[in-house]
């Protein structure tokens, strides 16, 4: 009986993920992507620079410093 239940609900877990560590993997990942946005709102709203812990420059979520590197970055991944 209680086998049975078992691989009821394993089948229904292979259903939604190819595997138990795939599904941590996803359940993981959501929970990490919804507090990473709610830090980068906060800071935002804050005026602090989202890299580090600045003051970020108006109208811009970067520091002067992490502007210029995201200058760069952009420069570079447009060149590829
Ligand atoms: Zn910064």
């Amino acid at each position: 009986m209680l086998k049975k239940l078992l691989s009821k609900f394993k089948r229904k877990e292979e259903k939604k993920y190819p595997n138990r560590f795939l599904k941590f993997y996803y359940e993981n990942q959501q929970r990490l992507n919804k507090e990473r946005r709610s830090t980068y709102t906060e800071k935002k709203d804050a005026g602090i620079c989202v890299r580090c812990n600045k003051k970020a420059l108006s109208g811009i979520v970067f520091c002067d410093y992490h502007q210029k590197k995201q200058i760069n970055y952009n420069k570079k991944a447009r060149l590829k």
